[in-house]
């Protein structure tokens, strides 16, 4: 293995671009060798920072070449960069640069996260590192619970967590009172001793005369590179490592885990350490997920119960009306619909039973009570049509319709208004003041598209048609398919032998299959626009989340320079930030949910006809759909993030 370690040929470095660009470092040449403690002075403006981070990988020179153990950087990916960051350069800072949010621990660990170190691994060397340094007591503290010294030491440990092969310190002491100041020195001297090759940025030559190797800089050129006799040299102890870009466990299932968690983890301390802001945040996200649950649940609770009604009757029902479509305003002026149609229905092979209907609105009177009704003037099978049952007493026999008879069937909610205390059957009622004789009550069952606080009697079509509404046409035909047919196919026939009957279609027809293939329609449009108003909230949901993980980013510029100085990957930024971004929307979706169950609740105790249906797929759907904002919406700024320049962010206050 070659002496020489680092190796700068030629290296400029320009600030800016075209004619306002400025040179700072005009070609540098200079070999480092292994073992070496090194002294860059030079006075303030000089280039000496600029220099350093160029050493350090942090920053790539205009043009020159620099080569790290026999490796030239100038091919070098950003992601490789950041590997030498980690795994060969350790940096201490004059202004130390340690996270304010970490404790000592934690600040010392944070180089070795991205190297994919175990986690006890971790936290034992941290603590070893911070006893060594004199820091044992105070590896819980935070660095604002820390003196100037006792940070800089933190930040010591820091550079060596990964190794430190090569230590660069730009002005360690800088910040330093005298006394902390020759610590530090003390501490560098004695790595040096150790074998780390130790660069070190100072104006103060007193400081340098520490060092062997003392170079000094003037306006960006070397002006002189001495051995300084007083200062000691050290035998290279240091036990060499290979300079591997990737090494295996970093790349290990185990490590990408591993740095997923700790992003996860730093992700939630800068949420909570900002509650007021994440909540804000999420309220966007909170009300769009809430307001789409909510409606979903609204619109498929409705549709639910309409269905339900339908096939609570359980049979597949045609209903034959006149006029063309339902709510025709001329329907009633057709009079065609006749209890011969009725006949030839019947001898339809599908059929299995069928009824007319008559309707009229007529009054209730018994004993001093009264009450509006709707009577039905219906046959024998109408039961069987709705698959409705008498609970006590009969339906009138088909041969009985015949004759007129004066009887009729009660719904049980008419046996309950009107016979409050009585046992209807036998008992007569007068329905517009024609008495007829109760023959049945009707078993309780909700009906659908029927009121159910209205009241019902169904009496024989020949008794309300001759004798109360004098009417020989129908209001309707009711038919029950039998099981096994087709409704299309029997609607269709039924179409065909009713128009060529009449000899034009002056009727229309209705079937539980219709009816049920209209409300999917009304429900599908209603989602639809439900879901068009969703997306438009949940985008300025989005919005909000962007807006305040760039408002992140820039707050956190420095923490991000600093992570990238200590070896953080560009992914490893992106996925910190992204990672925050989704999670704040996957908890603003899920107290969405959860807000929208409350109101659902509340709302089932105020108004219970309205029922609310929730779908776990609406719930996974709005979830999923706050997660995909979440890594919509927070890719910009992690990338922005990702993206920062090190030294420029690590510059940033
Ligand atoms: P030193 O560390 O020796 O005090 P620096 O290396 O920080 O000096 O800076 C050297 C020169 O380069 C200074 O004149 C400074 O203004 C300039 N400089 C440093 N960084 C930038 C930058 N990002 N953009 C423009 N000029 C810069
Ligand atoms: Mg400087």
């Amino acid at each position: 293995m070659s002496e020489v370690l680092l190796k700068l040929s030629n290296i400029k470095r320009a600030f800016g671009s075209g004619e306002a660009a400025v040179e700072v470092l005009h070609g540098i040449n200079l070999e480092i060798k292994r073992g070496e403690l090194v002294a860059i002075i030079g006075p303030s403006g000089s280039g000496k920072s600029t220099l350093m981070n160029i050493i350090g990988c942090l920053d790539t020179p205009t043009s020159g070449s620099y080569e790290v153990d026999g490796h030239n950087t100038f091919n070098l990916s950003q992601d490789d960069l950041a590997a030498l960051r980690r795994d060969f350069f350790g940096f201490i800072f004059q202004r130390y640069h340690l996270l304010g949010h970490l404790d000592a621990k934690e600040n010392v660990q944070v180089p070795s996260i991205y190297s994919g170190y175990k986690k006890d691994r971790r936290l034992n060397r941290s603590i070893a590192l911070l006893e060594k340094l004199g820091l044992g007591e105070k590896i819980n503290n935070k660095p604002s619970m820390l003196s100037g010294g006792q940070q800089q030491r933190v930040s010591i440990a820091r550079a060596l967590m990964n190794g430190g092969q090569i230590i660069l310190a730009d002005e360690p002491t800088g910040a330093l009172d005298s006394q902390s100041g020759k610590e530090v020195m003390k501490i560098l001297e004695e790595l040096n001793s150790l074998g780390h090759t130790v660069i070190l940025v100072t104006h103060d030559p007193r400081i340098a005369a520490h060092a062997r190797r003392v170079i000094t800089i003037e306006d960006g050129s070397i002006k002189s590179d001495e051995i300084n006799c007083e200062g000691k040299t050290h035998k290279n102890k240091f036990e060499e490592k290979k300079l591997v870009l990737k090494d295996s466990w970093a790349t290990s299932f185990n490590a990408y885990f591993d740095r997923f968690k700790e992003a996860y983890v730093m992700a939630w301390r800068s949420m909570l350490s900002n509650r007021m802001r994440t909540l804000l945040t999420m309220l966007g996200i909170i009300i769009g997920i809430m307001a789409v649950v909510t409606v979903v649940a609204l619109a498929r609770g409705a549709s639910d119960k309409v269905i339900a009604n339908i096939s609570s009757m359980g049979t597949n029902t045609i209903t034959i009306m006149p006029g063309q479509r339902m709510g025709d305003v001329r329907s009633g002026k057709v009079r065609t619909l006749n209890i011969n149609d009725l006949d030839a229905i019947k001898g339809q092979p599908f059929v299995d039973s069928a009824s007319p209907t008559i309707q009229s609105q007529v009054l209730l009177r018994h004993k001093n009570i009264e009450n509006n009704a709707t009577v039905y003037g219906v046959n024998d099978e109408y039961l069987r049509v709705y698959g409705m049952n008498v609970a006590k007493g009969r339906l009138f026999s088909s041969s009985e319709s015949l004759n007129y008879p004066q009887i009729c069937v009660i719904d049980a909610n008419t046996a309950k208004t009107m016979f409050p205390n009585e046992n209807p059957l036998g008992q007569r009622l007068l329905v517009n003041s024609m008495p007829v004789t109760i023959t049945g009550v009707l078993e309780d069952k909700e009906l659908a598209f029927r009121p159910h606080d209205a009241l019902y009697v169904y009496m024989p079509y020949s008794t309300l048609m001759s004798r109360l509404v004098n009417q020989n046409y129908l209001s309707s035909i009711i038919v029950r398919v039998k099981d096994g047919f087709a409704t299309a196919v029997a609607e269709k026939s039924i179409i065909n032998l009713i128009e060529s009957r009449h000899g034009r279609k002056d009727f229309f027809i209705q079937s539980s299959d219709t009816i049920l293939k209209s409300i999917n329609q009304t429900t599908g449009t209603f989602t639809l626009l439900i879901s068009a108003i969703a997306v438009i909230s949940l985008i300025v949901g989005g919005i909000g989340v962007m807006n305040i993980m760039l408002v992140s980013v820039t707050e956190r510029t420095r923490e991000i320079g600093i992570r990238m100085a200590v070896g953080a990957r560009q992914s490893d930024i992106m996925i910190q930030f992204l990672i925050e971004a989704i999670t704040v929307c996957i908890i603003g979706g899920l107290m969405g949910v959860a807000a929208s169950v409350i109101l659902g609740y509340i709302l089932s105790m105020i108004i219970p006809s309205i029922p609310l249906s929730f779908s776990l797929v609406s719930i996974v759907a709005a979830v999923l759909t706050s997660s995909i904002i979440g890594v919509a919406f927070g890719f910009m700024p992690a990338r922005a993030a990702a993206r920062l320049n090190p030294v420029e962010a690590l510059s940033r206050e």
